[in-house]
């Protein structure tokens, strides 16, 4: 397992021996580092997700996929979730599938040995993938993606004065790990209308987030079952640099200590969408704003429900509400995409 240490020495030896190595292979190394020696949530750990912060959104996702499941005739399915983390989201989305008798075999894309564990005890019975490429093939596959896209790999471009070049990550004894311009010309990657762009503009993408949003989409295709995407990104507009590193709650840099920190980039919703709608059969809808698409599918019946229970916890209740959807918290800079295979419905609310 490579621990924190590991990985910075790992890092090092790669680049002393191959020369820099492209930003998203160092994002690969750091992250999967990161991921397998501890467990990053919560209040001691580095940062906090929307199932961690409330019962309500996992509840609210086993709502809508139950309602969707109906729609499509109560077929045989299974539930799959990427990234599960501490497994808290399934845990809640579970027991309110439960309430209309849809409990599907549980497939978890997962990585970490340290989060399988984990998962293990809150879903016991669980099966676990290295890729989706295991998933089942043979019934429709009800897909959560809760920011596990923005842990994918990027890859990013600057133009130089030479042209647009790809930006690697080299190393030395004094600056540590940074980023320099590879040498090759790559004006190919960059979109059209971003080639004359001035000097030191940076261009970033995910080729692994696409790969993987057509190969779920081609399932989707071919055995039914919808996919939700949550995450923090953008629609309509080239980001740049995105990339940002994670630690006890504060921002550090990316580059520094690999494997100590989270290592994310928002994720391009547009390119996720077309990648989608490049497989035939396939309806998108979304992207919309965490917040709307909550308060559309009951996040306030549902606060209610749960202060009228438990009349102690309505502070916190509605604390988590507002962390959920307030514009200025999770509420817009989250956004929520849904993608339905043949035969099943919209995502309800998008
Ligand atoms: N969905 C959870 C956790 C998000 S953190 C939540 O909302 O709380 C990202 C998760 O994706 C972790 O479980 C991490 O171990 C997993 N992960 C990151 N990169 C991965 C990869 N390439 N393949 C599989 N799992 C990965």
């Amino acid at each position: 397992m490579s621990t924190e240490h590991a990985v910075e020495d790992e890092l090092q030896a790669l680049i002393a021996s191959e020369g820099p190595i492209p930003i998203s292979r160092f994002m690969a190394m750091a992250n999967a580092a990161y991921y397998s020696y501890h467990d990053p949530f919560g209040a001691a750990g580095d940062f906090i997700t929307a199932p961690e912060v409330s019962q309500m959104f996992g509840e609210l996702i086993g709502l809508v996929l139950a309602d969707c499941w109906r729609q499509a005739g109560n077929p045989d399915v299974a539930y799959v979730e990427l990234g599960p983390g501490r497994g808290t989201l399934a845990v809640d989305a579970l027991r309110s599938m439960a309430l209309v008798n849809l409990e599907p075999p549980v497939h978890f894309v997962e990585t970490s040995p340290f989060l399988r564990d984990y998962q293990a005890e809150m879903v016991p019975g669980a099966h676990w993938h290295d890729s989706t490429a295991t998933l089942p093939t043979d019934v429709p596959l009800m897909i959560i993606a809760n920011e596990f896209f923005d842990a994918m790999p990027v890859e990013q471009y600057v133009k130089t004065m030479m042209g647009w070049r790809e930006l690697m990550v080299r190393h030395d004894d004094i600056d540590g790990f940074a980023t320099v311009p590879g040498q090759i010309p790559c004006e190919d990657k960059i979109p059209i209308e971003l080639r004359d762009a001035h000097t030191a503009s940076v261009y970033e993408q995910s080729a692994p987030s696409r790969r993987l949003m057509r190969n779920l989409a081609r399932r989707l295709a071919a055995q039914g079952g919808v996919l939700i995407v949550i995450d923090y990104g953008y629609f309509d507009r080239h980001a740049g640099d995105t990339l940002q590193a994670v630690h006890a709650h504060a921002y550090a840099d990316p580059f520094v200590r690999p494997g100590r920190s989270d290592l994310t980039a928002h994720v391009d919703f547009s390119a996720l969408k077309r990648s989608a709608q490049s497989i035939r059969g396939i309806k998108v809808r979304g992207p919309f704003d965490q917040g709307d698409w909550l308060v559309a599918i009951g996040i306030d019946l549902r606060a209610d429900q749960l202060t009228r229970a438990n009349p102690g916890r309505a502070a916190e209740l509605a604390a988590a509400r507002m962390r959920l959807i307030h514009p200025d918290q999770m509420g817009t800079l989250f956004k929520v995409m849904g993608v339905s295979g043949r035969g099943w419905p919209a995502v309800p609310g998008l």
